[in-house]
Parts: C-alpha cells; sequence; structure tokens
C-alpha cells in the first residue's frame, strides 16, 4: 500500500490530529518527523479527549507502530509526562507500540530557559514563541550541540560530552543573560528521572523502517503546525524551527528513501493563527470573538486565544502548493453553521494591486484582504455523513474552496469526533 502524510496547509491547528486518528487504521506505521512538544493534536476516541503534544496520533490504534523519528525535538521530560497521562488514561505503551529513534536529539533543560530568557529581552518584539525550547533546541542541533538519544546507552561517553555541551552553553546562560548555570548533578538527575525511563523505547527505528518497507508496509507520516510556519517558505521570522512540509517526511523520519504517493492536506474551514506575524486576513472585535468561541480556538499547549479569520485563499493556495497536497480534507465546517453569510478572502490588495500570489513575508504587513461573501447555511450539519446531507450552500462552500485552491476536497469535517466525517469520491465534480 501507498504511503501518505497528513500535512497542515495554513498556520497550524488545522485538525491534523482528528484527521491522523482517523485514517491510521489504514497504516501499519505512524511517524511524527518534526517540531517538538510546542503544539499540540487534539484528538477525541473512545479512551477520551486528548492533547497530543509529541507522541504520534496513531498511538491510540490496535496493531500500529508509532514512531518519533529523528527530526523531532525530543523533549524527555514532556514525552515522559505525556506518556504517563495516557497510561493513566488506558492506552497500552510498549516498546512494541511507540519507537524513538536512536537518532532523534534531546532537548535538553537549558533550552526551555534560554527560550523564556530570549522571549523575555525581546519583550514587545516577542516571536511569540511556546516556550518550549523548540528554536534554542533547533539551533543547537544544527551546530551540532545536542545529544542524540541513542548516547543514552553509552553512559561514560554522554556523561563526557553532556559536560562539555553543558560548558559551553552555561557561559550563554550566566555571561549572556545573567542567568544561573547547570551543574553535573541537574544534569544527572534529569538523566535519571526522564532519560532513563525512555530508554527501553529508544532503538535503531531508521533499520526498522527499512525492513518494514522492504516487507511493503505502509506509513503515514504526521506534522505538526502548518506550511505557513515552515521554516523556509513561511512566514519568516515568524515561522517554527522546523521544515513543516511533506518533502521533508522522509528525512525527518528515518526512511530518506520513502516515496509519498499521497498528501493529505488539512485545512481549516475559516482562519486561525497562534502568535505572533502577520495574519492579513485577521478578524477583530465581536465578530472575532463569535468565531472564536464557536471554533473554540484556545490554544491546545498553551490555552492562548487564537486569532481568528476568514479562509484565506492565497495563503491556502501557497500551502496546498507547498505541501504538495494531492487531496484535501476540510475541517470544522460545523463551526460557521451561525454565519449569515460566509466571508473569504480572495485576494489581497498590495501597492494598490490585487494579487493572488503569497507575498514575500515582509511585504504581508501592508497587503490588506479582499473579501467576498457566501450564503451561509444556518442550520446544524454535525450529523451529516454524506455529501447529499449537506445542505447546497455549504456544498457551495466547498465547491468554491476547491476550485480556489487548485485542489480536490475528499474529506469534509464536521465534529472533532472520529465518525463525524463526510468522505467524498476522489474524482470530484460532485455538487
Ligand atoms: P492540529 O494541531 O492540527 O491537530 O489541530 P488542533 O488539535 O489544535 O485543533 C483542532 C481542534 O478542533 C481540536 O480540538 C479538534 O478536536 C477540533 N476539531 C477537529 N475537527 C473538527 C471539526 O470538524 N469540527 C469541530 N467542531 N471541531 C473539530
Amino acid at each position: 500500500m501507498s504511503n501518505c502524510a497528513i500535512v497542515g496547509i495554513n498556520w497550524g491547528d488545522e485538525g491534523k490530529g482528528r484527521m491522523v486518528d482517523l485514517l491510521t487504521e489504514k497504516y501499519d506505521i505512524v511517524v511524527r518527523f518534526q517540531g517538538g512538544g510546542n503544539a499540540g493534536h487534539t484528538v477525541i476516541n473512545q479512551y477520551g479527549k486528548h492533547a497530543l503534544h509529541l507522541l504520534p496520533s496513531g498511538i491510540f490504534r490496535d496493531g500500529v507502530v508509532n514512531i518519533l523519528g529523528n527530526g523531532v525535538a525530543l523533549d524527555p521530560q514532556n514525552l515522559w509526562q505525556e506518556m504517563q497521562g495516557l497510561i493513566e488514561a488506558g492506552v497500552p505503551l510498549t516498546p512494541e507500540n511507540l519507537m524513538i529513534s536512536d537518532r532523534a536529539s534531546l532537548l535538553l533543560p537549558w533550552h526551555r530557559d534560554l527560550d523564556e530568557l530570549e522571549e523575555a529581552r525581546l519583550a514587545d518584539k516577542k516571536y511569540g514563541s511556546t516556550k518550549q525550547g523548540i528554536a534554542p533546541f533547533y539551533g543547537d542541533k544544527n551546530q551540532k550541540k545536542t545529544i542524540l538519544a541513542g548516547e543514552l546507552f553509552y553512559p561514560q561517553e554522554l556523561k563526557v560530552h553532556l559536560a562539555d555541551i553543558m560548558e559551553w552553553k552555561n557561559l550563554t546562560l550566566t555571561r549572556v543573560y545573567g542567568a544561573c548555570g547547570y551543574t553535573a548533578e541537574m544534569l544527572q538527575q534529569w538523566l535519571d528521572e526522564y532519560c532513563e525511563k525512555l530508554k527501553p523505547f529508544v532503538r535503531d527505528t531508521g533499520a526498522f523502517l527499512r525492513q518494514a518497507q522492504a516487507a511493503g508496509k505502509s506509513i503515514l507520516f504526521e506534522a505538526q503546525l502548518g506550511a505557513l510556519r515552515d521554516l523556509d517558505y513561511g512566514i519568516h521570522p515568524y515561522t517554527t524551527s522546523s521544515n513543516t512540509l511533506a518533502a521533508y517526511a522522509p528525512v525527518g523520519s528515518g526512511l530518506p528513501s520513502a516515496k509519498i504517493e499521497e498528501v493529505v492536506g488539512v485545512v481549516k474551514a475559516y482562519s486561525t493563527c497562534v502568535g505572533e506575524g502577520p495574519f492579513v486576513c485577521e478578524m477583530s472585535g465581536p465578530e472575532a470573538e463569535e468565531l472564536r468561541r464557536a471554533g473554540d480556538e484556545y490554544g491546545a499547549k498553551t490555552g492562548r486565544p487564537r486569532r481568528v479569520g476568514p479562509l484565506d485563499m492565497v495563503a491556502t493556495r501557497y500551502g496546498v502548493q507547498l505541501q504538495g497536497a494531492t487531496e484535501l480534507a476540510l475541517t470544522k465546517l460545523d463551526v460557521l453553521s451561525y454565519m449569515k453569510e460566509i466571508p473569504v478572502c480572495t485576494h489581497y490588495l498590495l501597492d494598490g494591486e490585487e494579487i493572488s500570489d503569497f507575498p514575500f513575508p515582509t511585504a504581508l504587513a501592508e497587503a490588506k484582504p479582499q473579501l467576498a461573501y457566501l450564503p451561509g447555511w444556518q442550520q446544524d450539519i454535525s450529523a451529516a455523513r454524506t455529501w447529499q446531507e449537506l445542505p447546497q450552500e455549504a456544498r457551495d462552500y466547498v465547491n468554491f474552496i476547491e476550485e480556489a485552491v487548485g485542489c480536490l476536497i475528499t474529506y469534509v469535517s464536521v465534529g472533532p469526533e472520529r465518525d463525524s466525517i463526510i468522505i467524498r469520491e476522489k474524482t470530484g465534480g460532485q455538487k
């Protein structure tokens, strides 16, 4: 069977977790290939409601192997705490259904401190970091100043390596920020308390994946955040510090030779954006508050109110192109049911010109949204399970998006539960 990546088309929080949870049924392996515990997928199923931060969303399915690839920011403390939450809810976690790449770099205790110290230094120029240490982590990873999970099996060498990095990092903590440095005892405690617990799950997942590929197993690649947060192609510098694109999935997962035949891009029926940075179609006032409340748009990790707006066709088309999406899942359509007419951003106005291509990040601050309004359906659609059960106005809205972004919408989600989904035929043309 073919491989598939489930990726975000916009700024993140599109509902990728619910799509992975739904589609894992068809796959043998789910791999998280980038990012860390700085965002959260919310999944609702027989185990209850869970916000997953680092664990792959296939963790709830029997017989699915879940892998944390080498591209993730592996935070032992957060991961262990997240695992505890699931174990308490009755989800089985064993080295058979959860594997950690021995080549994943460990997010070290000072990464969180540095994130916090730097955001405080930036004050009103801050990036809006979730302060989980992700940016300092990836910075250090690229400088080769991190520890690989596999080093936990070499305690003598690890001790020396960790002491070397600590000495270097203490210079930044104490001399640049005037903060406290770390000691060998503090690191030993961190190793004992968290890293030791994860050791049984760490293995050569690259070898495992190569064997699985040879045996014809199917792999689902799960991304965090969305295309507009991609380090190279997103809204620099308000991106995340890793690559959120499907193209990176093979490299970050441990199977660089993988072919990904299907890329399911997840798009929310309206726009949301957490944190700082340009957000051209942002709504404000009571209109924004109503949409935020209807969609329960508060961060899964931080509880921060998300910025909201109408669906942005310019950004979404760009996201579809970056991801190479072969099909789309449109989520949260039910949230728009209260609207009499539904705004959509069709173009940007920039320097007096109407543009439909996503501009260079610096220009975004000057771009103004051009809105069109589509008729709303003003009825509850959360019980719809077939395309025909959707009111015509809802179908027209979906078709409008499909045409505007140039990609088939094969899934329409009308609620957070696993079965609140309409699956359309991949041939298109259904009005
Ligand atoms: P992710 O990071 O892309 O997985 O997105 P989040 O988990 O942050 O946000 C998606 C939120 O919307 C979660 O709380 C989901 O349970 C919820 N959700 C997903 N799909 C739907 C839907 O179709 N309708 C409604 N009402 N909620 C949904």
